[in-house]
Order: C-alpha cells, then sequence, then structure tokens
C-alpha cells in the first residue's frame, strides 16, 4: 500500500512504506497539543523523528560472520545532544526504537535536562546465537563475548557520532558498563558515552543507583502528597528487583516506607507485615531472585497487582498493565519505574477509576539526570560524591514534580497529561529559538 503523506503522517513514514503505528507518547504528545492549541504542522515536527539510521552490522564472532541489523533513533536535538540507551534484544525494530527515542526527548524535557531524545536497537537473538555456536545455554561468558563484539562494531562504525557528542549512548536492555567501555575504547572520550562502570575514564558515583533513587523520592512524594499517608503508615508493592527495584526497594525501606510485595522474572514474595529488605538483599545475594525468601510467602503477578496497597511500582517491563490489569489495580497510586508501563487503555482506566500516576517521564528519570552529570563531569574532568548526585536527582524530579502537581490541579488534568504539556512546551519553546520551527 503506498501511503501519503497526510496533516500528521511524516515523510519518513512514506519513505518507509509504513505507518507508525499509534503508540503512548504520540497519543499523549496529541493530547497535549490539542490542549495547549499547537497547529498540526508544529504538533507533526514535534512528534516526528528527526533522523533514523538503520544499518547492518556484520561481526566476527568466534571465527563466524553474524550479521545483525540496527537502528538508531535520533528524535530531537532541540535541547542538546541526543540522548539514550542501547539495546540489544531480540524483538527491536524501527518503531520501538522511535518511541523510545521520543520517550527520551520528553523526558529530558520533562526533568529539565539539557539533552534531546535518541535510542539505538539492536536485533539480537542470543537464543539463535547459542544455536548457531552449538554452546548449551546460559553460558555468560559467551553472551558478554557475543554483546562485546557487536558493540565494538557498533562503536566503530558510529564513533563520528558519538566523538562529535551528537548522539550520546547509554546501557539500555542487554548493554551495561562493560559494553559503555568499548564505546570509550573506540571514542578516547570520557563525554562520549555515560553509565561508564567505576574506574573507567568519566565514571559517575551513584549513577548505578540514581534510578532507583530517583524513583523512591517520586514515591515518598505521590505517597504524602496525592495519596496522603505518612511515610509509617504507607505501603508499596514492586515488580522487579534489577537495577532500579533494588536501589528503589532499599531506599524506600530506609525512609520508613513498609514494602509488602516484591516480583522479579522467576517469583515473588510477601509480608503483610512489611519485607525485611536487608535480609531480602541478602537472599538476592545468594540466589539472584527473590523466589523462595524465608521471610515471606510466595506470591505470583496477578495476585502482586491487586494487592491494597498505597502505591503499586511498576520498575520490570513495558505494558504490563493493560486495560484488564488496571480494573483489577486495588492501589490508591501508581509509580510507573520502568518505561511505557501502563499501555493506553490502561492509562484510560487507571484515569477513569481515580488512581493517580507518577508518569514514568518523571519516575525514572533518575537515570538521565546522574548522566547530565557525568556528561558534564567527563566534560570538565570533576567528579561529583554519591550524596552530590543524589541531592541533584532528587531536586530536578522534585522541582518538575511541584510544577505537574500545580499545573494538574489548575487545568484539571492528571500528573501524565501534566507532565507531558510542560515537556512538549519546553521542546516546541527550544525549537522555536533555534528557527528549528
Ligand atoms: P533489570 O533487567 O536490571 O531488572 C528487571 C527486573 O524485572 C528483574 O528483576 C526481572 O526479573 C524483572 N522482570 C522482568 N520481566 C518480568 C516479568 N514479566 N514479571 C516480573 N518480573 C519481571 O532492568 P532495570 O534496569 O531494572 O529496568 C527496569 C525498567 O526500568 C525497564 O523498563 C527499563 O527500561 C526502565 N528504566 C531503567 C533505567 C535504569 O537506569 N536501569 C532507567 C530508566 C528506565
Amino acid at each position: 500500500m503506498q501511503i501519503q503523506p497526510d496533516d500528521l503522517h511524516s515523510d519518513f513514514e512514506v519513505v518507509l512504506q509504513n505507518r507508525e503505528p499509534q503508540t503512548r507518547s504520540t497519543w499523549l504528545m496529541r493530547q497535549a497539543g490539542e490542549r495547549l492549541g499547537i497547529p498540526d504542522d508544529e504538533l507533526q515536527a514535534l512528534i516526528a523523528p528527526e533522523q533514523v539510521k538503520i544499518f547492518r552490522i556484520p561481526c566476527r564472532i568466534l571465527g563466524k560472520v553474524v550479521n545483525l541489523n540496527g537502528c538508531i533513533g535520533l528524535h530531537n536535538s532541540a535541547r542538546g545532544p541526543y540522548k539514550g540507551g542501547i539495546r540489544l534484544a531480540p524483538d527491536v525494530n524501527i518503531w520501538e526504537t522511535t518511541e523510545l527515542s521520543r520517550l527520551m526527548t520528553l523526558k529530558c524535557a520533562a526533568c529539565d535536562v539539557e539533552f534531546g531524545g535518541g535510542k539505538t536497537g539492536i536485533r539480537l537473538d542470543m537464543a539463535e546465537m547459542y544455536k548457531l555456536f552449538d554452546i548449551k545455554p546460559r553460558d555468560l561468558a559467551f553472551e558478554k563475548t557475543v554483546s562485546i563484539a557487536v558493540i565494538e562494531r557498533y562503536a566503530q562504525l558510529f564513533s563520528d557520532l558519538f566523538s562529535s557528542h551528537q548522539y550520546i549512548p547509554a546501557p539500555d536492555m542487554g548493554t551495561g558498563p562493560d559494553e559503555m567501555a568499548m564505546i570509550y575504547g573506540e571514542t578516547w572520550d570520557p563525554a562520549s558515552v555515560t553509565g561508564k562502570g567505576d574506574g573507567v575514564p568519566g565514571w559517575l558515583p551513584g549513577r548505578k543507583e540514581s534510578t532507583g533513587i530517583g524513583c523512591s523520592y517520586m514515591t515518598r512524594r505521590v505517597l504524602t502528597e496525592v495519596v496522603g499517608v505518612d511515610l509509617e503508615k504507607a505501603t508499596v508493592a514492586i515488580q522487579g528487583f534489577g537495577n532500579v527495584g533494588r536501589p528503589l526497594a532499599v531506599d524506600l525501606a530506609e525512609h520508613g516506607v513498609k514494602i509488602t510485595g516484591i516480583i522479579d522474572i522467576f517469583g515473588g514474595t510477601y509480608n503483610a507485615d512489611g519485607l525485611n529488605i536487608d535480609d531480602l538483599m541478602d537472599h538476592f545475594a545468594d540466589t539472584a531472585t527473590v523466589k523462595d525468601f524465608a521471610g515471606g510467602e510466595a506470591i505470583d503477578n496477578d495476585s502482586l497487582f491487586r494487592l491494597g496497597v498505597d502505591c503499586l511500582i511498576p520498575a520490570a517491563a513495558g505494558d504490563v498493565i493493560n486495560e484488564k490489569v488496571a480494573s483489577e489495580i486495588q492501589a490508591k497510586a501508581v509509580v510507573e519505574a520502568a518505561n511505557m508501563p501502563t499501555t493506553i487503555e490502561g492509562m484510560e482506566v487507571l484515569t477513569e477509576r481515580g488512581i493517580a500516576v507518577g508518569p514514568d517521564i518523571l519516575a525514572n528519570a533518575g537515570g538521565v539526570i546522574a548522566s547530565m552529570m557525568e556528561y558534564s563531569a567527563s566534560l570538565s574532568a570533576t567528579k561529583p560524591d554519591k550524596s552530590e548526585v543524589y541531592e541533584v536527582v532528587q531536586r530536578k524530579i522534585g522541582d518538575n514534580f511541584d510544577r505537574a502537581n500545580e499545573r494538574a490541579r489548575e487545568e484539571g488534568i492528571g500528573l501524565t497529561a501534566a507532565t507531558v504539556e510542560t515537556a512538549v512546551e519546553r521542546v516546541r519553546q527550544v525549537m522555536k529559538d533555534r528557527r528549528m520551527l
């Protein structure tokens, strides 16, 4: 089917002969645009990506050449360099990468960080790799050999983009500090990449925990100011005990919040009196899961999402709160620690049911705020300490949470809609100032 450009579809879609599916952020931006009276042509320029680079990476791995496909979504550069992680996963596609790059534009604007939005998706199916090399899963050393080989070639291909600070990558699913070190190894520029491991030039103390710390702060603000409960009396349930979930749980517990349920991909644990998070961390250190924790009883995902807690925190994956789940949630508020954990239909149901939502673009912005500090420290060869990093993370989330709360009250809209309005206004203003609009 030949697609013709219409008022809100881009030439880029026409080139691809394919229309971008409706996504959560385009839906939110269109609604914000309508409320703010933004003309369609300007809204189109805000929604559509500036560039999408599609590439093939031939990698030599253990003597074989493996061809992988990927793309870099460079969504918007009005407010600064394109910023966003590198995802290695079997199911990435152009539209998902584009949507995630758009989410980064909104997130950086929502928490007032001087970056634009970018993202890389490289399609890598580890199960296929095991078959191709006739290796028995799970072999972590093999997986690392593969991911390092892929990122080494990727860094060689796009080193100009990183060295010129047009696009500054970071880790996402399937990548971490080891892979970021390969990018530094190619560019020799500490400011060309963030999420670098401890000791790699330009690394930032507290970067690893910053998303969880920011999310804990936002959750505490939602509990006290939106739900209206004292922290010592508040109860929380968390899906996910990874890079975000662990520091989030530790920090909430340190502030007296009772966490009654936590689940990961292997299983969950529940204790009506509150889980002992120190003991749970010890259990996790031994078993790499929260399953079978002696200090709680087993719980599954469906039951965790139906717990009558003050706040439910999805901190694992996207699209976990759909229409059905949203209609069954008993929590008074949801704080989105994961990226886009609530579908459009799920958001509509939560709004109808009057369940407050702390949006992802503020709740998990701690990572990109710390990345801003890592970038800045790398440029100036200085190093803030952990407490300074956490202070900036909390201040930026706090200031913008205040703004969103006020706007939501004044306009009679939810926190998500209010946050997106502010983000869209900030990007639009700079695009106008820079004659990009
Ligand atoms: P991670 O891989 O370290 O941890 C993910 C956790 O979720 C693990 O405990 C895993 O077992 C669990 N999980 C996965 N699928 C699950 C399922 N179906 N049911 C129950 N548990 C499941 O990932 P992370 O870095 O903690 O990221 C979590 C989310 O936060 C993702 O959506 C990510 O995009 C988002 N995010 C992360 C950061 C960051 O700094 N790490 C920043 C912004 C957003």
